[in-house]
């Protein structure tokens, strides 16, 4: 229990701080997404221990505290802030608290501009007052900068008493502007434009906030029953008219399906626009519906923010650890503090090799941030440098494989280090995973897990066992975890893997610089397994993208006895061979022609003559006829011969024939 309250003391003092930095400097130290993982973590302990939910928790106030030298505002309606949500289901989950509850909403969907909140108070249509939220009851007075914003009417269209709030922001193009001037002038650029906004309007000189280029977004109406208006719609309309920029993205929903197509929509739109959002506001529409649904402390129950995924998140880098690949190669890989990134929870990151690591200058406890390259593996972008403490551990290279202990090597000009020991477990795990994959045999049901227990229990050691697997059925039906019909499943896949074309067996062998391209080219090519086993090295070196490295590898892969016999006992076992593919045509110089074989070829078997004919878009018939271009005749042809004699038909004999090939 005690470190229940240590952590939540520890949370407590991280986020105090922050908020501080943010509010109070508009300089935050963290990003918002470490704050808001930080404030899901308190929240998520205060209310699985109710006794440790102390009221001054950064989790029941509203941020932001006011400065003395600004005037005090009383906001007779408090500022809050608004609950937020970070993916889809959480939104749905809104919608589905409020109908539980008994009401059927329409929702007002907005863009969450990335700014600070502002209310603006008119008297007879003149603007009067301009205030910060602050801690949400009392504000700062900052009448005099608001003023400097163009868009932030001091007369309104009508001679109206009235209370509004909106977004004072700072455009994309004002904070460019700002920045590339405060280079010149050797200052720090500003961070973001959310800071560029709040850190000018709480300035004692108006000078300041005039240069930035703010403006504004108005977004609501605290009051508007007092104006007879009952739906956050109407207010908005209504706003409008009076003179107020509205935003023009707002709209009026009906069910959940269209929230999250607002949600979808202003997604893409986002980097397009001329300022920053987080994300989409979500409102009830119906202001006696507001009422009724209610408030927290902080925030209203009829109102969410969906917050937009970010792009790049930073965390705690906590360790590095090596993996060790099929073909033996070993992978530094970061260990992180987990963190969601665009949906997904990540907690480990490639870092390729020990250059990779060194480039980035990557220490054990740096903070550093990551991204989804390409939308699915995670990437380590760069360390942050200021956040180090000097606690930092430097990186060290292994030299030891961390399964086997056997010393690694780095190969001839190569980055990456080696565990060069065949018997190596890990190796022979993960090369069993790569042959069961879904591009190699595609052996549902044998993934990483799987392969790993039944390697351990000693059922698969080769590749040949796999499919010896069905003989053990009994014993695997009774370990923890595998039922009789997930065991069916698998021995079902492993026969239905019989059955696949020759290019998935060769990528399944892992045979070094062969990916499922080469192999598909291989296949196609060769036709089946005997072909390629007999191929020489001026044969695969002739043949198009395959060049000398990848000849040897496969000259060397079929010259391992140990391969050959692996090989043998899959045929034994039923393994196809032979590519069921479309036959690649190599070139046309049988285009067209018909040939028909008699005799016995010394070099080629029939089967492989036909296959090379066609290869090169011929056709072979059995019968001569005069439709017959070419009879290639062996040693002692039959019929055929005489028939293509009689009808004045070419003949070839295997030399004329081999003499076309060349
Ligand atoms: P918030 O920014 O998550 O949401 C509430 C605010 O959204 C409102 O007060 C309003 O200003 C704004 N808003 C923008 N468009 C709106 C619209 N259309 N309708 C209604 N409101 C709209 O909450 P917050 O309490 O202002 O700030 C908390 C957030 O600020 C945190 O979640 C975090 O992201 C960030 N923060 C960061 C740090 C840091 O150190 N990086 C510290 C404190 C807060």
């Amino acid at each position: 229990m005690d470190n229940i309250k240590n952590r939540v003391l520890e949370l407590t003092k991280i986020l105090n701080e922050a908020n501080y930095n943010y509010y109070v400097k508009d300089d935050p130290t963290i990003t918002d997404q470490e704050y808001d993982k930080y404030l899901r973590e308190l929240e998520e302990l205060e209310s699985k221990y109710p006794e440790f939910s102390y009221d001054d928790s950064p989790t029941k106030r509203v941020g932001g505290e006011v400065i003395d030298s600004f005037s005090k505002v009383n906001h007779v309606i408090p500022m809050m802030s608004l609950s937020d949500v970070f993916s889809e289901s959480e939104v749905v989950n809104f919608d589905e608290k409020i109908r539980k509850e008994g009401f059927d909403p329409q929702y007002v969907c907005e863009l969450k501009i990335d700014g600070l909140s502002v209310s603006l108070l008119y008297r007879d249509g003149k603007l009067v007052r301009a205030a910060t939220r602050g801690d949400g009851v009392v504000g700062e007075d900052i009448t005099h900068n608001v003023k400097t914003i163009k868009s932030v009417p001091l007369t309104l269209n009508e001679k109206i008493d009235i209370e509004v709030r909106g977004e004072i922001y700072m455009s994309k193009k004002s904070l460019e502007k700002v920045n590339a001037e405060r280079l010149k002038n050797g200052e720090k650029p500003l961070q973001n434009a959310r800071n560029g906004a709040a850190g000018s309007i709480r300035q004692l000189d108006s000078k300041i906030a005039a240069k930035r280029g703010l403006d504004v977004w108005i977004y609501h109406l605290p009051n508007p029953l007092d104006y007879g208006i009952h739906t956050h719609y109407e207010a908005l309309e209504f706003m409008k008219k009076l003179g107020f920029k509205v935003n023009p993205n707002n709209r009026l929903v009906r069910g959940i399906g269209e929230v999250l197509s607002f949600i979808d929509e202003m997604g893409e739109k986002r980097d397009s626009l001329p300022y920053d959002i987080d994300g989409v506001v979500i409102k009830v529409n119906n202001i006696d519906m507001q009422t009724a649904i209610g408030y927290t402390a902080k925030y209203p129950k009829w109102a969410t923010a969906y917050k937009f995924p970010a792009l790049e998140v930073l965390t705690r880098l906590n360790d590095i650890i090596f993996t060790v690949g099929r073909t033996g190669q070993i992978t530094p890989n970061a260990v992180l503090d987990p963190v969601i990134v665009q949906g997904s929870t990540i907690s480990r990151a490639t870092l390729h090799n020990e250059n990779y690591v060194k480039e980035k200058d990557l220490k054990i406890g740096d903070i550093v941030s990551i991204r989804k390259a390409g939308d699915v593996i995670p990437e380590v972008v760069e360390v942050k440098k200021d956040r180090r403490t000097g606690d930092e551990k430097e990186f060290t290279m292994i030299t030891n494989c961390p399964i086997c202990d056997s010393v690694l090597q780095k190969k001839d000009g190569q980055v990456d280090y080696f565990c060069l020991n065949e018997e190596c477990p890990t190796r022979k795990i993960e090369s069993l995973i790569h042959f069961a994959s879904r591009d190699a045999m595609n052996i549902d049901g044998l993934g990483d897990k799987i392969m790993e227990d039944f390697f351990n229990f000693g059922f698969i050691k080769s590749i040949p066992d796999i499919y010896l697997l069905q003989s053990h059925r009994e014993d695997l039906q009774r370990l923890e975890g595998y039922g009789e019909k997930s065991i069916t499943k698998l021995l079902e896949s492993i026969e239905n893997s019989k059955h696949n074309s020759l290019e998935k067996l060769l990528f399944g062998f892992g045979i070094p610089q062969i990916g499922s391209k080469t192999a598909k080219l291989l296949a196609s090519y060769f036709h089946n397994i005997d072909n390629l086993i007999n191929a020489k090295f001026e044969d695969l070196n002739t043949i198009n993208d395959i060049g000398n490295i990848i000849a040897k590898s496969i000259v060397d892969f079929f010259s391992d006895s140990y391969n050959l016999d692996v090989i043998d006992r899959l045929k034994k076992f039923g393994v196809n061979m032979e590519y069921l593919g479309k036959k690649v045509v190599l070139d046309e110089s049988f285009s067209g022609k018909t040939f028909v074989l008699t005799g016995t070829l010394n070099d080629f078997k029939r089967e492989e003559a036909k296959e090379i004919i066609e290869s090169r878009g011929g056709k072979t018939s059995g019968s001569v006829s005069k439709k017959t271009d070419v009879v290639l005749a062996g040693a002692d042809p039959g019929s055929k011969y005489d028939k293509a004699v009689e009808l004045g038909i070419t003949i070839w004999s295997e030399e004329d024939f081999k003499n076309h090939l060349n």
